[in-house]
């Protein structure tokens, strides 16, 4: 017995077909769950090269072996390959789909091929239906849920969808996966709509059962209590992610004006103190999670009066505000919510909008390609302009749908030097002059710049890892920290935990959940190998497809411009500064200076002859 459902869902829409697979043992020993199942079913099935955008490509929603269980804070994640990079994405979402998909007896869930008219999915336990989504097709992501409700006669089925920018291909268009959770960053909704898919939704009956209930009853009950005793958790409960507005602010992180500075004037205007005054009503929760770190709001007063919006987290706040020069946190409401209904990833819609502002500014964009439309920081209904545009790729929407870095390529000037990206992804909304070991994880990030893969800033500015002093500026020893949290998160999500959870779960308890869960020995050594076998399995993938130590870069805001003013005035990564970084990180990884895992390192992490472990 073991909490595995023992099976995976393979869908073809080409050909309208659909088959249960056992799931092999080896696989759920060696990747044990969602990141890990992801990594190695892409590499396995994908061909080498393979267009994102095609019927081959792979779309896989991956819960966790313990998603769904009494265990705090899990949830699901979708890996496919990136329209946006061209690299391994992963992208998570919270909610309750990830859980139903193991009540509806899998997994996984592992989509490829094309229907030849939209689509969607309905999985009701072992049946799996393909309807016609002519009369959806088109329809913002609340829209569809409403609609395939109604279609259904059934309210509480789990639905994952896109909206119209999933439709339309843009790059960084998102699954949504309820009202107020999505598979964000990457352009996992336009692998989605490259598939004429507009929606999978499910109803499960069946129930998750651990290797060792009495055991895993405990790990649960250790799970909670480290959770709510936790002072981190607690202020998550209490403003959710936008109490980190002020840190990053007082800090210099916080992007402001396309990442020109790190600290914005109306910071204040756009924290948790303020979003409190003008909307929260509430907490709401992914399934089971006592964090609840969701808030329902009501826009209270001025021109979106009434209008229903989620918590502006951190990273939106920040890329729709403070990064677009916007300090009303009503107007960033507004401006999400349209990023969620119309299928938008918001970082990278702030990213983008960021990014055409000051091509504006320097006339590399002009008013006629605008239609007369003048784009400028703090103009909110500029960047809704900009919104409507890229998600129906309008105009000069069309360009800017495509992302930064390849709407800088056909800008040409020096639109280079202010598009801030990582292979691609628009960068997160932490600014990294300040703190290089930051810089390095986004260097590194396996689907691109991406603060989620390894945060040190926490013990940059806390000045200690591991009970060692560690100088905020400075380059040595930040390698070997960037490899270690890499590893560690990369093994928490094959299990597929909720970012937040882990900072107040400790490691032996995410090693006892597993154990309990799969009924095989872990304890954190191993989980750490797991989490290292994973990164490798990504980095082979990523190799695969052609990126190389050239790609493990920053953007040139962040390497040749200083910050220009505040306390960290005059802080930037310089390629000098990122190749010592590198020259440590790699090995620190036990890979050469070009980035590539040796064949010892394979080796001793049971990659180096590994067959495929999902055969069609
Ligand atoms: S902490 Fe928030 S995002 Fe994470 S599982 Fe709980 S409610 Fe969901």
């Amino acid at each position: 017995m073991s909490a595995y459902m023992g099976k995976l869902l393979y869908i073809n829409l080409s050909d309208k077909t659909s088959r249960e697979m056992d799931l092999n043992p080896d696989l759920a020993k060696q990747f044990v769950g969602g990141k890990g199942f992801g990594a190695k079913i892409l590499y396995d099935l994908l061909p080498p090269g393979c267009d994102p955008l095609s019927e081959q490509n792979i779309l896989m929603f991956m819960p966790g072996p313990v998603t769904g269980t009494l265990a705090p804070a899990f949830r699901g994640c979708v890996v496919t390959k990136s329209p946006l990079t061209g690299t391994f994405a992963d992208s998570y979402f919270g909610g309750h789909f990830a859980q139903e998909i193991r009540y509806c007896g899998y997994d996984g869930l592992i989509i490829t091929g094309r229907a030849a008219e939209p689509s969607y999915l309905y999985i009701s336990d072992g049946k799996v239906e393909f309807r016609t989504a002519a009369g959806i097709w088109g329809l913002d992501t609340f829209a569809t849920v409403e609609a395939i409700r109604t279609d259904l006669g059934d309210d509480t089925v789990k639905t994952a969808c896109i909206g119209p920018a999933g439709e339309k291909l843009v790059s960084f268009a998102l699954i949504n996966c309820e009202f107020n959770r999505h598979a964000g960053r990457a352009g996992t909704g336009a692998v989605m709509g490259s598939k004429n898919l507009k929606a999978v939704v499910l109803r499960g009956s069946k129930t998750v059962v651990p290797a060792d209930p009495a055991g895993f009853a405990a790990a649960v009950d250790q799970a909670y209590r480290e959770l709510v005793d936790d002072e981190t958790i607690n202020s998550f409960t209490v403003d959710g992610t936008a109490g980190s507005i002020d840190f990053a602010n007082d800090e210099q992180l916080l992007p402001t004006h396309n990442y020109y500075n790190g600290q914005f004037e109306g910071a204040s205007g756009l924290n948790a103190a303020a979003q409190r005054k003008h909307f929260w009503l509430r907490n709401v929760a992914c399934a089971g999670c006592p964090i609840a770190c969701g808030k329902v709001g009501l826009i209270k007063t001025g021109r979106h009066k009434l209008l229903v919006s989620d918590i502006v987290e951190y990273e939106t706040a920040s890329m729709v505000g403070s990064n677009l020069g916007i300090s009303n946190v009503r107007e960033v409401a507004y401006l999400v919510k349209k990023c969620d209904a119309l299928g938008l990833d918001g970082m990278s819609a702030g990213g983008v909008a960021g990014f055409a502002i000051e091509a504006y500014q320097k006339g590399l964009i002009t008013a006629e390609d605008t239609g007369g439309v003048e784009l400028k920081f703090g103009d909110a209904d500029a960047v809704n302009y900009l919104l409507e545009v890229i998600a129906s790729r309008k105009g000069l929407g069309d360009l800017l749908a495509r992302g930064v870095k390849a709407a800088a390529a056909e800008l040409g000037g020096d639109a280079v030097a202010f598009a801030v990206h990582v292979k691609g992804l628009e960068s997160p909304a932490w600014g990294p002059r300040s703190v290089p070991g930051m810089g390095l994880a986004l260097a590194t990030a396996d689907r691109g710049g991406c603060h989620q893969r390894a945060f040190p800033i926490l013990y940059e500015c806390g000045g200690e890892w591991e009970g060692k002093p560690v100088d905020r500026l400075g380059t040595k020893g930040k390698g070997k920290i960037v490899a270690h949290l890499q590893n560690y998160l990369a093994a928490l999500d094959t299990l597929v935990k909720c970012d937040f959870g882990q900072y107040g779960v400790k490691d032996v308890t995410y090693a006892r959940l597993l154990e309990t869960a799969v009924g095989e020995k872990y304890d954190v050594e191993k989980l750490m190998l797991l989490g290292e076998r994973v990164w490798n399995q990504v980095r082979l993938f990523n190799l695969r497809e052609g990126f190389t130590r050239a790609d493990d870069t920053l953007p040139k805001r962040f390497t040749n411009e200083p910050l220009p003013e505040g306390p960290y005035a005059g802080a930037r990564v310089s390629l000098e500064d990122l190749s010592l970084l590198l020259d440590e990180y790699y090995t620190a990884r036990g890979w050469d200076l070009e980035g590539r895992p040796t064949a010892e390192k394979l080796n001793q992490l049971g990659l180096e002859s590994l067959p495929k472990l999902i055969n069609l």
